[in-house]
């Protein structure tokens, strides 16, 4: 038996067999004693060192010429993703369909916000000079002219000695300089009907001046800026209907692996459920994308060729999961090559997402990300959303990120960055999720930060340390 072992350190799958008398089932036993072909997880490195002095391994991915090349570091990849990536056409769309989308150009403010003097109160419009000598002692009243509610324009004016009622909102009337709140006044004699003040008022108090908010010709997103809900809410307070953001990318999504079962099915032996699309559907969404999933793409050259292929032709680019490591049944770089798609480079010095592969077919771009759903999640929130804003015009393309001081120790023992999943709470508090294991989704759902730990370090409790959210 042929025996050879390969670095482990990214590797939880691993296939273990003995050539000749290999089986086609894909069972999780590690029936390692019969010699027959057997599909191990192997969780860390204890796993694999127990077994190796009993049996031979051979990892059936004999090593290709781009297996040697070396990892790229993180920030190099990105660059390489961003610097292929063809800005996409504007489109004008609705308001009300902008959240998320990236301004296509800067956007100006056809008005003043407010666009007229206002009241912030319900109360008295005044001259702030006619209540100088105003006390509670010795109240100063004022003739009542009538009321302006919001929405109204009052037709008088504040004349010295008088004062008009108004609502949170409703205009100031020419003449009044200042607004009294409701509750520091009482009515005096109703006919002519008078306020009495009991206080003096600065001018301008409890009011809402024209432009003081947004000035007319002032820029309100740059291009490059995405629409949040406040930035809707801000374009719609000036009026605006529509605007012209970038077009949306639309992204295959494909998840490869014989063991893979539709959620919703029964469960057979040494099956589990796919998971990726699911969640890397959500974050593609999330990251303004348009994902359209297609059917789980079984492990054979010929499947994956055929389904990259349509996906291709159908999208923008291509995001997949598994068949990127080094096992026999990964076909994804093998299958894209073969299509006339060129590999830009293969694994990356992170973990988890090593072996991301990022790759060209003409304008398209494929995504590769290894098939474990953390390793995939990982990968896709370092190295692909950062693409797909970017390609949308998006200034900023980072994760949103803050301090925070580790409540406990956190430690990495191996030779590349670990992207640890975190708890952080209001108080800036971190805490290890849980197990870290890239196939650990229990974890992953229950953090809310990812945090970027350097290669053999050990970060002591009360380390203030960089959080990257996972719950934008
Ligand atoms: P691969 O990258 O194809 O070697 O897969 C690595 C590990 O991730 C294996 O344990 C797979 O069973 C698991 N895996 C791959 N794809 C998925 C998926 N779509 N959903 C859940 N687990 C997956
Ligand atoms: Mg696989």
């Amino acid at each position: 038996m042929r025996g050879q072992a390969k670095d482990l350190s990214d590797c939880n799958t691993c296939f273990i067999y003995d050539e000749g008398e290999r089986e086609s089932g894909l069972e999780a036993n590690l029936r390692l004693n019969s010699l027959m072909f057997a599909y191990v997880r192997v969780i860390g490195e204890k796993m694999f060192e127990g077994a190796a002095p009993r049996h031979q391994l051979s990892f059936d991915n004999p090593p290709r010429p781009a297996d040697t090349r070396a990892m790229i570091e993180l920030e190099q990849a990105c660059q390489r993703i961003l610097a292929v990536l063809a800005p996409l056409p504007p489109e004008p769309i609705p308001l009300d369909a902008a959240v998320g989308r990236v301004a296509a150009e800067p956007i100006l403010s056809p008005i003043d916000l407010p666009p007229f003097d206002n009241s912030a109160m319900d109360g008295y419009a005044v001259n702030a000079a006619d209540l100088r000598s105003a006390r509670a002692e010795a109240p100063v009243k004022l003739e009542l002219l009538g009321q302006v509610a919001a929405g109204q324009a009052f037709a008088g004016k504040v004349r010295p000695g008088t004062c008009v009622r108004l609502l949170t909102g409703s205009a100031m009337p020419p003449g009044a300089d200042a607004v009294v709140m409701q509750e520091d006044v009482r009515l005096g004699a109703t006919d002519p009907p008078q306020v009495l003040f009991g206080e003096a008022v600065k001018p301008w108090e409890n009011t809402r001046l024209r432009g003081e908010d947004v000035k007319r010709g002032a820029e309100l997103l740059a291009a490059g800026d995405r629409l949040t809900a406040m930035r809707v809410g801000l374009l719609a307070a000036v009026g605006l209907k529509a605007l012209k953001v970038a077009r949306q990318p639309r992204i295959g999504l494909l998840a490869t692996g014989n063991e893979l079962v539709e959620p919703g099915q029964s469960l057979p032996a040494g099956k589990i459920y796919e998971s990726n699309r699911a969640a890397l559907a959500a974050l593609l969404t999330a990251a303004g994308a348009l994902p359209r999933a297609y059917p789980v793409v079984p492990d054979t050259l010929a499947a994956t060729t055929a389904m990259l292929e349509q996906a291709l032709a159908e999208c923008d680019g291509l995001v997949t999961t598994g068949g990127v490591s080094v096992g026999e049944l990964d076909f994804v770089k093998n299958a894209f090559e073969q299509i006339g798609g060129e590999i830009q480079f293969w694994r990356v010095a992170m973990k988890p997402g090593k072996p991301f592969v990022f790759g060209r077919w003409r304008q398209r771009l494929l995504f590769g990300l290894p098939g474990n759903p953390v390793s995939a999640v990982v990968a896709f929130l370092l190295l692909v959303r950062p693409a797909l804003l970017r390609w949308q015009g998006a200034t900023r393309v980072d994760l949103p990120a803050h301090s925070g001081h580790l409540a406990e120790s956190l430690v990495n023992r191996g030779d590349r960055r670990h992207f640890m999943r975190v708890t952080v709470d209001p108080s800036g508090n971190v805490r290890s999720a849980g197990l870290q294991a890239s196939h650990s989704l229990g974890s992953l759902a229950a953090a809310n930060g990812l945090v970027d730990v350097p290669p053999r370090t050990t970060w002591p409790a009360g380390t203030v340390i960089r959080v990257m959210r996972l719950d934008f």
